[in-house]
């Protein structure tokens, strides 16, 4: 008797660890290298995922610059869906092995998340630029135009010039541009975002599926005097790619249009669908809104 009750309490011991986390989305977060501050703002997007309820949040951390990247080989397919906060745009790159597992398993359904300077590695592949549609940095300009937004649509600049530019931080305007798609539903359609850089002149082969967002870039604050793709998606094999050129610190952290986007970006790249209600405390057109 005594050994059938230990033998339930270890079966319920064992039933009871996954049923924690039952439901939940399985999230990676890869950082470890980055021209920004990576150690503080993983902790912010693994608390902000955490936060909804959603998720359970890994982290994998590449060795620093000039370690031995072979071994860094997240178990990729593991997780519904990876988030990236890492660049080697004065770093390393991945190991060829590790950028074509993470293709591999995108293209096989796997969700992919760019977080801000995500979009500045890896401009050698080809792939990698397709992945994020647009990047800027580091010689996307061989992979496709400058691509923006004007009159509804995307518009291909293929006039020669280098990927990627911003001017000095400011707090900006996003216009979102499909207020039907799962992430932007519920959401006004102008909304001010805190303190950030507003990427412009964003090349590659500019393969996005839905544009949810773009800013005006101001020739004031040395922008392009254009419309530029901020939020967006891509379609990569089968996979689903949520893309936010938001976020280069603490402050456009949090800022809950940043918030609340990331979120629902998540989770869509995960599953298809939002779940999550649009945030009472969003900002509006002309007013911030943060949670410290
Ligand atoms: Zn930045």
């Amino acid at each position: 008797m005594i050994r059938r009750f230990a033998f339930l309490l270890s079966l319920a011991a064992v039933v009871s660890a996954p049923l924690a986390a039952a439901g939940k989305i399985k999230a990676l977060i890869v950082d470890g290298q980055n021209n920004h501050r990576w150690q503080v703002t993983t902790p912010v997007l693994k608390k902000l995922l955490e936060e909804t309820g959603l998720f359970t949040v890994a982290v994998s951390t590449s060795p620093a610059k000039g370690g031995d990247m072979s071994v860094f080989l997240p178990n990729f397919s593991a997780y519904r869906v990876v988030i990236s906060n890492y660049n080697d745009f004065k770093g390393d790159p991945w190991h060829e092995k590790t950028l074509n597992a993470l293709l591999d398993y995108v293209r096989k359904g796997g969700g992919f998340v760019s977080y801000h300077a995500a979009n500045n590695a890896f401009g050698f592949s080809k792939d990698f630029t397709e992945l994020v549609a647009l990047g800027g940095w580091a010689g996307q300009e061989k992979w496709g135009p400058h691509v923006y937004w004007k009159d509804g649509k995307l518009v291909r600049d293929d006039k020669p010039g280098r990927a990627g530019h911003h001017g000095p931080q400011h707090a900006y305007q996003i216009v979102t541009r499909d207020p039907k798609h799962p992430i932007m539903k519920g959401l006004p359609e102008k909304w001010m975002h805190s303190l950030d850089e507003l990427y412009d002149t964003m090349h590659g082969p500019g393969n996005i599926d839905r544009m949810l967002g773009t800013a005006f870039s101001a020739p004031e604050q040395k922008g392009t005097g254009l419309d530029e793709p901020l939020l967006f998606t891509v379609k990569f094999g089968k996979g689903r790619v949520f893309h936010t050129m938001l976020g280069h610190d603490l402050p456009a952290l949090e800022c809950v249009g940043f918030i609340a986007t990331f979120q629902r970006g998540v989770e869509w790249a995960a599953s298809g669908k939002v779940t999550q209600k649009a945030p009472p405390d969003f900002p509006t057109a002309t007013e911030l809104k943060v949670r410290k």
